[in-house]
């Protein structure tokens, strides 16, 4: 059987290393062309050596010479932003794109036009430039299987069936470390705390969102963008055991639903498979794993993120590129003890609020990838004069 070519940007997160740890299982199937980090060039020197990609990039051109001293001679080596897109250039039959932020959105659209299957993780370039994304995948022939778990049940449930037959989708949350927390305990929340997720294993970013929810305000923007839904057809439901990843209500009334460990595994292992679905060494899902499971439905005025994020969806133009930057931007800070818990989404609402009714064009042509890049400095620099100047 020929082997597949695989390239993983963010090869050293947490993504990359699930897509990793699978490829070790399966290395007479895959072979790795390219890999990629920001900064962590010790885990890809590791990984380079296991692996060894015809390519690799750092994002932080500082630490070129660096890498370059100690790559494999044979291993072309690359780096910043120009590096990251010189990698996307290889062509390979699968693209996991697992870069965190909007950093990713550059190589993602060179990708799209040197491979046959993107799989998706990376939700803040979706939300961002999902019309962009999506129209040049459909051009150039590339396929966007969403490995976002919930995307990817949903993506899976649809197998076939028109978008046209389902009612809506249900997009399940765990809630979070502080599901049901007071206001004043919330005030109090450490990074240390936040980026503790009690049933997932994360990076830093992801989970200080499922923290303040806006990881699901977010995934709603996904959906909307890879499946064509408007906000009525997109809901959220909290489910903290994290078996059930999706849910689609037909228009005959059926229920159709996925489910899963909470592992990144299964939606990575879909993507490495697709079109087909093969055997694999992950835990199954038991019947046991079916007992006790509880759904609860959640009011978007129980969330400001989740408000939010549906506010930006029907105001379109630039306002999810406003949500997804200043977002960023804000859990940043709170990581660094900058700001507060409770203030990261407040910085995104008086972002949102302040430019939003400034900057906003109504786009009459899908924005392109220079628009989208300029709305988006535009906002981390609002975001991140809030955050100095205080509220
Ligand atoms: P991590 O923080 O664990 O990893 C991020 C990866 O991106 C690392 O390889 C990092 O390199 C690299 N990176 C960070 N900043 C930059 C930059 N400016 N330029 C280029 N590369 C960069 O994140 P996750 O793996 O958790 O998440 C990745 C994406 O997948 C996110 O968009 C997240 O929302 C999404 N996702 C993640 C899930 C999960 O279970 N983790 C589930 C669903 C979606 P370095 O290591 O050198 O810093
Ligand atoms: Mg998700």
């Amino acid at each position: 059987m020929k082997k597949k070519s695989i390239s993983i940007f963010g090869a050293t997160g947490s993504v990359g290393s699930s897509t990793l740890n699978l490829l070790r299982q399966r290395k007479d199937e895959f072979d790795v062309v390219a890999m990629t980090c920001n900064s962590n060039i010790d885990l890809l020197l590791e990984l380079s050596k296991e692996f060894n990609p015809k390519a690799i990039a750092v994002a932080d051109e500082n630490l070129y010479l660096d890498l370059k001293k100690r790559v494999d001679k044979n291993i072309e080596c690359f780096a910043g932003s120009e590096g990251l897109r010189e990698i996307s250039c290889y062509s390979s039959d699968i693209v996991i794109a697992s870069i965190v932020g909007l950093a990713g959105l550059e190589s993602l659209l060179d990708s799209v036009k040197n491979t046959s299957v993107i799989a998706i993780a990376n939700k803040e370039c979706i939300v961002a430039a999902g019309p962009l994304v999506v129209s040049q995948a459909k051009k150039h022939n590339c396929q966007i299987i969403p490995i976002d778990s919930e995307h990817n049940a949903i993506f899976q449930i649809l197998d076939g069936k028109s978008i046209k037959d389902v009612e809506k989708i249900y997009l399940t949350a765990s809630g979070g470390p502080f599901y049901k927390f007071s206001h004043s305990q919330l005030k109090k929340v450490t990074p240390a705390q936040a980026v503790k997720h009690p049933v997932w294993s994360m990076g830093k970013k992801i989970s200080v969102d499922s923290a303040t929810l806006m990881n699901k305000g977010l995934e709603i923007i996904e959906a909307h963008h890879l499946f064509g839904l408007d906000n009525n057809r997109i809901e959220v439901i909290v489910h903290r055991q994290s078996i059930i990843h999706g849910l689609a209500l037909m228009k005959n009334g059926a229920l159709l639903g996925y489910f899963g460990k909470p592992s990144m595994l299964n939606p990575i292992d879909h993507a490495l498979a697709w079109p087909l679905c093969k055997d694999n060494n992950i835990d199954p899902i038991t019947i046991e794993d079916l007992n006790n499971l509880t759904v609860e439905s959640v009011s978007d005025d129980d969330y400001r993120s989740l408000f939010l994020s549906r506010f930006a969806i029907e105001k379109g133009g630039f306002y999810p590129v406003y949500l997804s930057a200043s977002n960023e931007i804000a859990v940043n800070a709170f990581l660094k003890n900058k700001i507060m818990f409770l203030d990261i989404i407040r910085v995104v609402e008086k972002v949102i609020d302040e430019i939003g009714h400034s900057g906003n064009k109504s786009l009459e042509t899908m924005a392109s990838l220079q628009e989208i890049i300029m709305a988006d400095g535009e906002a981390r620099i609002k975001a991140s004069e809030i955050i100095k100047l205080g509220f």
